[in-house]
């Protein structure tokens, strides 16, 4: 439950509450979080009732109500420590609730919005397979109609917080006939169900202490009402609702992470002599730092343009994309570069850096691959120009 007291604090006394929680818990967590393979207890119980679970849920529905860019502006600080913390909320805040929120019924709002955003109903969002990962609209998982219910069949993999999520939102094919995007709707489905079954990964390679899952759907009667707004066909719209609102917290995620990580390093140059002084004083490795930092910064700029033009209504999807692929190749490159400073400690020992480096890999693979982001840009300027001569999303329009 979210505490009464934040939802009546202003916006930079809430940000320092969230940047001293950063440093004082999530940090000096770290540690005890990757020995243990999991986040606390007592560090989810304290991100709810920081309202972290509500950030992007409105008023109405028991949330805060940030706007995009305060919530950009919020995970700039959280996610200084591992973006595993970030992980537990990010399907609640982002893919999950913004589906609902603008697709969902009333009733579907009313019910499952309040819970979320207090973080009593953790949600997470299926709608990845093994043969349909970047070409989502070919998802094979099916929903056949049976009087008052939905009968699902199937399989999702690499599914975030599945494994003790309360209730998924599952993309699935209503129309057998159409074989791409219109042939697929929206549930949201109750983990408990007789017929789900999931299985935790045997390893993962970054992540590890919020790792993805697999879901199995044999048989699974949902019933008509959970059918995601009612009505069939525009599940991947509202999947990318969902999505574009995540992209741009992804985007926001690579921007903290390399912040800690340069900070990290920084002081690490500052300390660690060599040739008769810090390294810090080469300046091979005052060029490195400085262009990390330029690169952050131009990253930064790109999310905070994004999040203002969200604000303003319509989504600015294709400069979310530019921001989520900037921002994400950005902190691989930083990360790689902090590693290589750090010498040996960026390979052995206790460092968090060589942590980061391995977790940012993975935010260049979801919420669409960078290639998959390179591609769908260059089409969409392609056909913009051919039209009108501008470019998608262009400030000149
Ligand atoms: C840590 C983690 C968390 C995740 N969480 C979720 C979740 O909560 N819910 C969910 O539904 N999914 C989730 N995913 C899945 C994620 O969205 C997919 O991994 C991603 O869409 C890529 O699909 P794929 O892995 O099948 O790769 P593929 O589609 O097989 O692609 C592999 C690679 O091929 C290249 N490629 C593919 N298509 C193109 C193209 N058209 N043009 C150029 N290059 C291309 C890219 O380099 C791409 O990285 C998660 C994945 C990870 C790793």
């Amino acid at each position: 439950m979210i505490d009464p007291m934040i939802a009546d604090c202003d916006f930079d006394t809430y940000t320092k509450m969230i940047a001293d929680f950063t440093n004082t818990d999530l940090i000096p967590t770290e540690n005890e979080m990757v020995e243990a393979g999991e986040v606390p207890a007592r560090i989810l119980d304290s991100m709810a009732a920081l309202g972290l679970f509500g950030i992007s849920i409105p008023r109405a529905y028991g949330g805060l109500e940030l706007t995009m860019e305060q919530q950009v502006g919020l995970t700039f600080e959280f996610t200084r420590a591992s973006c595993v913390y970030r992980s537990r909320f990010s399907t609640v805040i982002g893919l999950c609730s913004q589906a609902i929120l603008e697709h969902g019924t009333e009733a579907q709002r009313r019910r499952l919005l309040p819970a979320m955003a207090a973080g009593e109903l953790v949600t997470a969002f299926a709608l990845t397979e093994e043969a349909a990962g970047s070409d989502a609209a070919h998802l094979r998982t099916t929903a056949r109609r049976e009087g008052d219910v939905y009968v699902l069949n199937g399989g999702k993999r690499y599914i975030t917080n599945a494994a003790w999520a309360d209730a998924f939102v599952v993309f699935a094919r209503t129309d057998d006939s159409d074989p791409g995007a219109g042939g697929i709707s929206a549930f949201v489905v109750d983990a408990s169900t007789p017929g789900i079954t999931t299985a935790l990964p045997s390893m993962m390679n970054g992540h590890a202490e919020a790792p993805v899952a697999e879901i199995r759907f044999d048989d699974v009667e949902v019933p008509c009402t959970d059918l995601l707004g009612g009505s069939e066909g525009s599940g991947l719209t509202m999947a990318l609702r969902g999505i574009n609102h995540a992209r741009l917290h992804v985007a926001a995620t690579c921007v903290g992470q390399a912040t800690r990580m340069l900070e990290e390093t920084v002081a690490h140059v500052t300390r660690r002599q060599q040739f008769g002084g810090p390294l810090a004083d080469l300046g091979a490795v005052q060029a490195t730092l400085g262009a990390s930092f330029a690169e952050m910064e131009a990253a930064r700029a790109l999310v905070v343009q994004s999040a203002r033009e969200f604000d303003r209504g319509a989504i600015p999807r294709h400069r979310i994309a530019a921001a989520k692929l900037y921002s994400s190749e950005m902190a691989s490159r930083v990360a790689d570069r902090c590693v290589q400073l750090l010498g040996g400690e960026g390979i052995v020992g206790p460092n968090p850096v060589p942590r980061m480096w391995r977790d940012v890999r993975a935010l260049r693979i979801y919420e669409g691959s960078s290639p998959v982001h390179e591609r769908n840009l260059a089409k969409a300027m392609i056909r913009q120009v051919t039209i009108d001569g501008t470019l998608p999303d262009s400030f000149r329009a």
